[in-house]
């Protein structure tokens, strides 16, 4: 049995490893996925113990709520999963229906922790947060999220104090966030949790510099061209010899270092294969010694 952590000050419980769904359904982010495949990841995750999902309306436009909602429903035990989910438009009235209309995709009656994806031009922040936080009185969603917010935005949004998680890129390979948003999540008992944690598959130490992709995510990203690649490959690299000591695999020491940073509660990995799923969960066997954090911090320094 896994031991569960609160999010940030909420009164959601989490495994600290949960899964990023938007290979699941998300077919017009990941083509080589179909339904079924989503399907069995997400049955992997919860039979093995992972209890918090993360999708959005984004993913399949709507399909990864429906196939999360298919699987929870098929499987009974809607109170032992947390959902989090997530809308494009801010503005107050159209929160209010996007919450209504993934409840019907999602098949329940509330949401665990409700998203604005992206911030836009016109809606006062904190108007939209105001929205959210009527939907939270009125029990349709537990948690307040924003993701891709700047720190101006966050500042804005969290005026009167109700956000409750702010998602962002962050991993090894790009920290920008300890600047600004981490230390003002960590100041506010905010949680916050970190999107692309695996860098896209790149920390999980499998590519070479002979790895092609298919998808446009990855063929296009600078992340994964020429020089900069080779330069991020060998940084991975040198996580290898802190995994075979622990006869752990190069992804696990990544997602245990996340974990020991402030207000940092739980990941949300993404899978595209069931044995992927088991394989993250792997992360909590894992203990950094401090030296061993301070080490990876170093590494990965700009
Ligand atoms: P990620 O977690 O950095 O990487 C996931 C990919 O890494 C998998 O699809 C798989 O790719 C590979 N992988 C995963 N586990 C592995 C393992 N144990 N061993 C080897 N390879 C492994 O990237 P992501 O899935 O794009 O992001 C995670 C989640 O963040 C998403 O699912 C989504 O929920 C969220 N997200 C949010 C936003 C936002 O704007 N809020 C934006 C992006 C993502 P391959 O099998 O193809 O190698």
């Amino acid at each position: 049995m896994v031991e569960q952590i609160r999010l940030g000050r909420t009164e959601l419980k989490v495994n600290p490893i949960g899964l990023g769904a938007n290979a699941v359904g998300g077919h017009n982010i990941f083509p080589n996925m179909n339904d079924e495949m989503g399907k069995g990841v997400v049955r992997t995750a919860l039979e093995q113990g992972i209890n918090f999902l993360d999708t959005a309306f984004l993913y399949g436009q709507g399909r990864s709520e429906e196939l999360i909602g298919e699987v929870i429903r098929e499987r009974g035990g809607r109170e032992k999963v947390v959902v989090a989910t997530k809308a494009m438009d801010n503005k107050p009235t159209a929160l209010k229906e996007a919450v209504e209309s993934s409840l019907k995709r999602l098949q329940t009656d509330y949401i665990d922790l409700f998203y604005i994806h992206y911030p836009d031009a016109e809606t006062p922040k904190d108007e939209a947060v105001g929205a959210l936080k009527k939907l939270k009185d009125e029990g349709k969603i537990r948690a307040i999220g924003l993701s891709n917010f700047s720190i101006e935005q966050l500042r804005e949004a969290n005026k009167d104090g109700y956000v409750d998680v702010v998602q962002d890129g962050y991993n090894l390979l790009k920290r920008d966030k300890e600047k600004d948003i981490l230390p003002y999540a960590k100041e506010h008992g905010i949680s916050f949790v970190p999107y692309v944690p695996l860098a896209s598959g790149l920390l999980a130490g499998k590519y070479t510099k002979e790895t092609t992709f298919s998808d446009a995510l990855r063929a296009n990203h600078p992340m994964f061209q020429g020089e900069t690649f080779v330069a991020n490959l060998e940084k991975v690299e040198r996580l290898r010899e802190i995994a075979n000591a622990k006869q752990v695999e190069v992804a696990h020491i990544v997602l245990a270092w996340y974990l020991t940073r402030d207000a940092i509660d739980a990941l949300i990995p993404g899978a595209k294969q069931p044995e992927q799923v088991a394989n993250n969960l792997r992360t909590l066997s894992v203990h950094l010694s401090q030296e061993e954090v301070d080490r990876i911090d170093r590494m990965f320094q700009a």
